[in-house]
């Protein structure tokens, strides 16, 4: 493999073209769940097939010069999945896992998500497959730029917004605001601030924007434990994930006195069954990059992980968490998915016999893609929102999504995942039924 210097010195690979070597094929399940939930409700046969399939899919490959002066050509994906209630929205991954069809799932999520929130989104996703650990900031700026400019007009403030996900931030989309506004006629820049969510304050963002996701998942367990007679200054918690989603979440339950015990990242796990200071392990997350040596906690293995007794697991990491393997492990009652496909359906199924709670991510942790549209209709407005506005719209539209899904497995008597995808797809339905198909 060929390989450059970074920053520090060091010899490191550059990108291959190739997919990774992974994994269980998550567009699949996101099928299989489509398929069930379609079956149950009766879904109009037309309507699923355009549903059953994304809309645009996008691959590009480009080069970029490295810091050595050597050039790397990198792949990045967007996928547009549906446009029927208004643009595609989506996020942006920087991983070497990421291919098309990790892609096709993401994307597809969004479009249910955003029908769940009920706001005027469709779904979309996309993301370059490399680890961005091995690159120095310059590098990622114009990894960042490239990738921008090479899918030009296929993101737009109208059309496709993205905002960020696992391993990009708001540094990175202020790059892409930069870009996309340098490649328009200069009469037009300044209208094009809401082509991407999730930036900076100072560039455009939304108060509140960074912790959404999180925030999100802890209104909904809110919820939860409140209908469920559940007093959650008495219960405990492990958070998978300790990045955007994972800390925020971790950090925001803290105020209801649960106590985390034990938390996992891609740099190891640890556990403390006297608590661990969600704020502490940020600052110190933030300084060494991971959870792994944090010194008020014990260093556990994975299954030492999974297998922790607590009340309320929350996966906030990566797909396929949640498996045959691992279900049956868990200890916990409620699952309160802040990641997107973390239970893949083998492990749904368990979760479902052992009367495990659980959050379906579509509508757990749409908190995200709602602080989003929040920015979005900002910026098109030209407003500027407090935090205590935010965070009051969140939770209104948050409650109401949780009570349709649950309304909506009362009604059908199935799970909250599948009522999730009923709610989704009854929406979408009613919208393809009002306008037709053209021509
Ligand atoms: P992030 O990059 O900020 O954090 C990812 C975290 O996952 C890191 O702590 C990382 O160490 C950990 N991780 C990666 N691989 C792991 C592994 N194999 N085992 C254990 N931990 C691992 O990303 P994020 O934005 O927090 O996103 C996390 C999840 O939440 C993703 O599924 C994402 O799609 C979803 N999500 C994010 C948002 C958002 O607003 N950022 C919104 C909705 C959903």
């Amino acid at each position: 493999m060929a390989t450059a210097k970074t920053i520090t010195g060091k010899r490191r690979p550059l990108p291959l073209i190739t997919p990774h070597p992974k994994k269980r094929n998550v567009y699949e399940d996101v099928m299989y769940q489509f398929n069930k939930a379609a079956d149950i409700m009766n879904l109009d046969p037309g309507v699923r097939k355009i549903l059953g399939t994304t809309m645009n899919e996008i691959t590009v490959h480009f080069p970029v010069k490295m810091d050595d002066g050597r050039i790397a050509v990198f792949t990045g994906y967007r996928v547009q999945h549906n446009n029927a209630l208004g643009p595609f929205k989506g996020g942006l991954r920087f991983h070497p896992a990421v291919d098309i069809d990790e892609i096709r799932a993401l994307a597809t999520w969004m479009t249910w998500k955003s029908a769940i929130a009920n706001i005027p989104f469709g779904g979309a996703k996309g993301g370059i497959q490399i680890d961005p650990s091995q690159y120095s900031f310059s590098e990622l700026e114009r990894i960042t730029r490239r990738f921008t400019f090479a899918l030009g007009n296929v993101i737009g403030p109208d059309y496709d917004i993205p905002a960020p996900d696992v391993n990009t931030n708001a540094q990175i989309m202020a790059w892409i605001l930069d870009t996309y506004q340098s490649m328009m006629p200069a009469l037009e820049r300044q209208r094009m601030l809401a082509v991407v969510t999730g930036k900076p304050i100072e560039s455009g963002g939304s108060l509140g924007r960074e912790k959404a996701t999180g925030q999100g998942v802890v209104f909904l367990i809110r919820e939860w434990a409140k209908e469920k007679g559940v007093d959650l200054s008495k219960t405990s918690y492990i958070v998978q994930g300790f990045g955007n989603v994972g800390s925020w979440a971790a950090r925001l339950m803290k105020p209801f006195g649960s106590v985390l015990l034990a938390v996992e990242d891609v740099t190891g796990a640890i556990a403390n069954p006297n608590g661990i200071d969600p704020d502490d392990l940020a600052r110190y997350v933030k300084e060494k990059g991971g959870v792994k040596g944090y010194p008020k906690a014990n260093p556990i293995d994975h299954n030492e992980f999974i297998c922790t007794k607590a009340d309320i697991f929350i996966p906030a990491a990566l797909e396929n968490q949640i498996t045959a393997e691992t279900a049956p492990l868990l200890q916990v009652r409620l699952v309160a998915e802040g990641a997107n496909g973390p239970t893949d359906p083998d492990g749904d199924k368990i979760l479902n016999r052992r009367g495990i709670d659980v959050l379906p991510d579509i509508l757990c942790n749409s908190g995200g893609v709602i602080v989003s549209y929040f920015e979005w209709l900002q910026n098109k407005r030209s407003e500027f929102w407090d935090l205590q506005e935010v965070d009051c719209k969140l939770y209104k539209k948050m409650v109401l999504a949780y009570q349709r899904v649950r309304d909506t497995a009362q009604k059908f008597q199935v799970d909250w995942r599948t009522a999730a995808y009923i709610v989704a797809l009854a929406r979408l339905e009613k919208v393809y039924k009002e306008r037709g198909i053209f021509p």
